[in-house]
């Protein structure tokens, strides 16, 4: 719930307003998950919100440890639905990976997350309960959110097929008194939903962008991700650049491109792509090489980390900033594509 929802319905239970606030903070700032423990609220109250509400609905179901130290957590819904979020540790920053939908409508065929289908859209509740979830394990129950970590909407399922639920739920991370992570320190990752790449961009707080290209020509990137069929490579580099046109001083957007080895890592798929990017004068952009992670459903393999820098180089030398990605979490199916409900690991069960 909003705050204002939230006040409506305090006031429905014959409450005072303000008490909407001391919720609110319960919820998001001190990141309890259970009436119970809201103990400053007077017992009657708490009565009244139990048999009315619920302030938790994701179990977590169990919790993998990567040796590189990912993290990656396998909740369930209220209704049975599968639920991942992943946590990243790097120096000094934190990364939080959440996820917008129980499994995936899209057909990405380089993704195990493809392979489940779509199961839900997730509330906006499911969506934050997530990241509360992985706050308090991290970091304890009712500590402060550290300054610094960051949210990556890139987890399982399409964000901009969830748009309404996903904005709603990032504005509530961003509240001053809730968790208070703020557009700055969130990227939103997309398969290319055109239209709503022009309502995020008109969004006055909106978060940072990225968008997962991995195909510099229509005819590859109809293979690798149906979604072109819906919306073309014409359309999708149209719309990043009215995107581009939003940006904040010192802003840039990410184009995101899996590496498929002999599939899309050839030198001629890197000029290809500096053309396309060219082609659109697209230039505050940056690309991701992300290193394919591999399962035994996908029918690819990793590019060679010599192809990679080859690649890379490439795109650098016609002036186009590329980074690789390093892959964090493979050993526990934590790493970008991985996020398949798999709930059984060699070695790593915790
Ligand atoms: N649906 C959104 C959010 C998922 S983000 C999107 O497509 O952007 C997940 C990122 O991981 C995307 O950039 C996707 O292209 C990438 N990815 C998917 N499968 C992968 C795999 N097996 N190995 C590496 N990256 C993968």
């Amino acid at each position: 719930m909003s705050r204002t929802e939230l006040e409506e319905f305090v006031t429905s239970l014959g409450e005072p307003k303000y008490r909407a606030q001391q919720v609110f903070k319960a919820i998001h700032q001190r990141r309890l998950r259970s009436f119970d423990e809201i103990t400053d609220l007077p017992k009657k109250f708490r009565e009244k919100l139990v048999a009315a509400a619920d302030i938790s609905r994701l179990t977590v179901e169990s919790k993998y440890v990567s040796t590189d130290g990912t993290r990656r957590y396998l909740m369930k819904t209220d209704d049975g639905k599968p639920v991942e979020a992943v946590f990243i540790p790097t120096e000094g920053r934190d990364t939080i990976c959440f996820s917008s939908q129980s499994g995936c409508p899209l057909k990405c065929d380089f993704c195990l997350t493809a392979k489940l289908g779509l199961l839900k859209n997730l509330s906006v509740g499911e969506i934050v309960e997530q990241i509360i979830v992985v706050l308090n394990d991290v970091y304890g129950a009712g500590a402060e959110t550290p300054h610094g970590t960051n949210l990556v909407g890139m987890g399982a399922g399409e964000p901009f097929l969830n748009f309404d639920n996903l904005i709603a739920a990032l504005r509530l991370m961003a509240d001053e008194d809730g968790l208070f992570v703020v557009p700055n320190r969130v990227t939103i990752s997309t398969a290319g939903i055109v239209p709503k790449i022009y309502e995020y961009a008109n969004l006055h707080d909106r978060a940072h962008l990225a968008i997962s290209l991995s195909a510099p020509t229509d005819e590859l990137r109809n293979k690798l991700m149906p979604i072109n069929k819906r919306w073309d490579l014409d359309e999708l580099m149209k719309a990043a650049r009215e995107f581009e046109k939003s940006l904040r001083r010192g802003e840039r957007f990410t184009f995101e491109y899996v590496m498929l080895g002999r599939v899309n890592d050839s030198d001629k798929n890197a000029n290809d792509l500096a053309d396309l990017l060219g082609r659109y004068k697209l230039r505050r952009v940056k690309v991701n090489l992300i290193p394919h992670n591999g399962a035994e459903q996908l029918d690819y393999n990793a590019s060679t980390p010599e192809q990679v820098q080859r690649f890379k180089k490439i795109l650098e030398s016609r002036g186009v900033s590329a980074y690789v990605r390093t892959p964090r979490g493979r050993d526990i199916y934590a790493a970008c594509g991985q996020l398949a409900a798999k709930a059984e690991v060699a070695g790593a069960g915790a």
